[in-house]
């Protein structure tokens, strides 16, 4: 609920009331910086560099390749997923961590398109993240007659692609740039009624609100652990796959970490079993045990009170803007209705490279997407409404004071 004023006692008075205050304590956030950019690159936790520091000083140093058995190092791709699994509605044994997100998409995009072979098309979005867009042609290219099929080029909505020639649908459950926001259930039952699979790409879902991967009968998911999971620069990503496909899915990378009996050297290769068998090679164990450190304060988290928070954070933020800097040109590419978005908001602005230069100069972080989109994500468990507050003050005052029209703020930098 908005309060009757909105002035910065009132939203001091939201932060008091809010039960995940107690976790934002449990996170490091740099003097001076208000972090909305956790949909980029989650915060940093003393406990991850806990875990990082066992798994380097005690785990690597001291019992060196003796902790594959020791400290559980082998079974870590698993056990991780199985933590996972509880923030997107997956009961044990059918989410891995490995990889990244783009090398997930291939493994899982091949695995569905095989399992189709009389199917020659795969769905996707044109506004998908482009990395997505990347790999499906990717994957396509390995089977001549294959075609990538676009919503907003082909057809201006998903549902209008989908028939009976499609082997496999490729969708964001959230939009990585408006924050738009999918029906999971509904878009996988219609996958289902004419016999095509469908992979959710939960990058903007996972951490930042519930999903309910079982309970929706999805075939399969990806997705980051970067993001609102707070993992680390580069940690690893994850795959989903019901349990239903497990035994005649084909996953293209067949590596050793995949095979059925790793450690018998065997010449050729054998599935394991499970969800083991969307493995590759040899995982990074340092990032991995990085992931546990974070994944752990979410064990104290309910996905109910970040969804009800996330909403509220992004609902305040909209109102804010609208009504403090309406006169500058800001224009709201996410949807209005909380219940149609995801953790995020994002504005278009003619030059908003620069507005988003200014406003990270400034300790507001931000991010900005080509071509106008200036992109802010509200992490629950460490954003608060004051944060909200103040941000919207400097933005205010960049846009009343022109400050970003410096020149210095034209210049690119490599990633935005
Ligand atoms: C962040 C993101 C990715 C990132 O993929 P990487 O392989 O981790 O670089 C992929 N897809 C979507 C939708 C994303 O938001």
């Amino acid at each position: 609920m908005m309060p009757a004023t909105l002035d910065l006692a009132a939203v001091e008075a939201m932060d008091a009331a809010d039960p995940l205050r107690a976790i934002r304590d449990r996170f490091i956030l740099p003097e001076g910086v208000i972090y909305l950019d956790g949909n980029s690159l989650g915060a940093a936790a003393p406990a991850v560099f806990d875990e990082l520091r066992k798994a380097a000083t005690q785990e690597w140093a001291q019992d060196l390749i003796r902790a594959w058995n020791t400290a559980g190092w082998f079974d870590m791709p698993v056990a991780l997923g199985d933590q996972l699994g509880r923030l997107i509605g997956a009961a044990a044994g059918q989410t891995v961590v490995c990889d990244t997100t783009s090398i997930n998409i291939y493994k899982v995009l091949h695995a569905a398109l095989g399992m189709r072979p009389d199917r020659s098309v795969i769905v996707a979005e044109g506004d998908s993240f482009p990395t997505d867009l990347y790999m499906a042609e990717g994957v396509a290219s390995t089977r001549p007659g294959t075609v990538l099929r676009l919503e907003g080029v082909d057809a201006p909505t998903i549902e209008e692609l989908i028939d009976e020639r499609v082997a496999v649908i490729l969708v964001n459950h959230v939009n990585y740039k408006s924050g738009q926001l999918r029906d999971m259930a509904a878009l996988t039952c219609k996958a289902h009624q004419v016999g095509a699979l469908i992979v959710w790409d939960l990058c903007h879902t996972a951490g930042a609100l519930p999903v309910e991967l079982d309970s929706a009968n999805a075939d399969f998911a990806i997705g980051c652990t970067y993001k609102y999971l707070n993992g680390g620069p580069g940690a690893p990503a994850f795959i989903y796959a019901a349990e239903r496909h497990h035994d005649k899915v084909q996953q293209p990378l067949s590596g050793w970490w995949g095979h059925a009996r790793p450690f018998a050297f065997e010449q050729g290769y054998a599935a394991g079993s499970g969800i083991r068998r969307f493995l590759c090679g040899t995982q990074p164990v340092l990032s991995m045990r990085a992931l546990k450190g974070a994944l752990d304060i979410w064990d104290d988290v309910d996905m109910a009170t970040v969804r009800k928070k996330s909403i509220a954070l992004t609902d305040l933020f909209i109102q804010l803007v609208e009504t403090r800097c309406g006169a500058y040109g800001l224009e709201l590419e996410s949807p209005r209705d909380g219940n149609q978005r995801g953790s995020q908001v994002s504005f278009l602005h003619p030059n908003g490279y620069q507005v988003m230069r200014a406003l990270i100069e400034r300790g507001v972080i931000g991010d900005f997407r080509a071509p106008s989109t200036i992109r802010f994500g509200f992490t629950p468990l460490y954003v608060g409404y004051a944060d909200v507050w103040q941000a919207v003050e400097v933005l205010e005052d960049i846009l009343r004071t022109g400050a970003w029209q410096d020149a210095r703020f034209a210049v690119k930098t490599a990633v935005t």
